[in-house]
């Protein structure tokens, strides 16, 4: 594998920027065939063979032409931290020294991924810790894409990755094209596999976003909701402001329609006295009646400085039961790697320049 610093040399290709299609257009390009794009995901992908030379069915000249133009160049472990619930938190360093985190979940029965999609976050979710880190810039395909497969070549074939929740830090959908890229590149046979209902993509509501995702790629979409009325939603999920509800909620039924499993994910995260109240309850029962859904309560994680307290455990039990029987299955999230800061919105990372954040909002799709 190329290190990283090979990455800094704009003159390389790295070909885990491109997805199937992008890289059968790369191939085309070179006036190969489109097939290249398969045999040589397969290598990398499946075989986990980094050396050009050694893609025995490339012909000798094209090979040549990969190992002088090309690299296969992911984010490097920087900091393993072990939980003693077994959830593994890395610390991957990019190329340009920002470092960015991902989250390895394990549970019976399934393996979960979680990883970033932004360095730090342009998005200002009061709740979210990643928030207080400013925004640095998107990752690139290879990046996103590289979590996994760094990961998954850091645990190992016996401890297969099956589901990939795009919840780390940034906001995806301020990152499209990138962040489809990747998703294709997971739900690839040619490459990772995995089912559409196992890579999720979660939104703090960037309604344009979602048409357009809804337009070009199934896979299945989570959506931060956290508040029910438009006046505190402004406030802790301030994109609302521009994103109210109501027009939120139309971008979530339109993608109902096609998703994989015809149902959104909520998520809702428990706020002590600011969104857990008996009015808050009714107000989701009476929201999420008008979409297909379910729902998911996260318990709040704490983080130096945060303002808010995790509600109590029966509240979260009250909201879990009256809505399950109000007929909107609810479940409540497990949290998990709680000793090393490896939970919900207590991803961090290493973000350098900060400054970009204004820039950032004000282009928002
Ligand atoms: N930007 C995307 C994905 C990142 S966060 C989004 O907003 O959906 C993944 C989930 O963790 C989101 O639902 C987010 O609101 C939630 N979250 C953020 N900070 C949290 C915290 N401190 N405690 C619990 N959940 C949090």
């Amino acid at each position: 594998m190329k290190s990283v610093q090979e990455l800094v040399n704009p003159k390389k290709v790295n070909l885990l920027d491109f997805d199937r299609k992008g890289l059968a257009a790369f191939f085309v390009g070179l006036g190969e065939k489109p097939f290249r794009a398969t045999q040589l995901m397969k290598w990398i992908y499946q075989e986990n063979v980094y050396d050009f030379d050694a893609m025995s069915n490339i012909s000798k000249s094209l090979r040549a032409y990969l190992t002088e133009n090309c690299v296969i160049a992911t984010p490097e472990i920087a900091v393993e931290q072990i939980a003693s619930d077994g959830t593994i938190k890395w610390a991957m360093q990019t190329h340009c020294g920002n470092r960015i985190e991902s989250v390895f979940i394990p549970e019976e029965g399934r393996n979960t991924l979680c990883i970033s999609s932004q360095i730090g976050c342009a998005l200002a979710c009061t709740f979210c810790s990643t928030a207080q880190q400013g925004f640095n810039r998107n990752l690139v395909t290879s990046e996103i894409i590289g979590q996994l497969f760094v990961a998954q070549n850091r645990v190992g074939k016996d401890n297969r990755i099956t589901n990939v929740v795009m919840m780390g830090m940034g906001e995806p959908l301020l990152n499209f094209d990138n962040v489809v890229a990747s998703v294709n590149l997971m739900m690839d046979d040619f490459a990772y596999g995995l089912s559409k209902r196992r890579v999720t993509i979660s939104t703090s509501g960037v309604v344009p976003a979602m048409d357009r995702l809804t337009q070009v790629c199934d896979v299945s979409l989570a959506v931060s909701l956290h508040a029910v009325r438009d006046e505190l939603r402004d406030e802790i999920v301030p994109i609302n402001k521009k994103y109210p509800l109501n027009v939120l909620m139309e971008a979530c039924r339109e993608n109902a329609k096609i998703a994989p499993r015809r149902f959104i994910t909520f998520e809702y995260v428990m706020l002590d006295g600011i969104n857990d109240t008996m009015e808050d309850i009714k107000g989701l029962i009476k929201l999420l009646k008008t979409v297909p859904c379910k729902l998911n309560l996260i318990p709040f994680n704490p983080f130096p400085n945060s303002p808010y307290n995790c509600s109590s455990k029966e509240t979260i039990l009250k909201f879990k039961t009256l809505l399950n029987d109000a007929g909107i299955i609810t479940t409540v999230r497990k949290t998990r790697g709680e000793d090393i800061d490896a939970a919900c919105g207590q991803l961090v990372g290493q973000v350098a320049d900060k400054s970009r954040r204004h820039l950032k909002l004000q282009n928002m799709a």
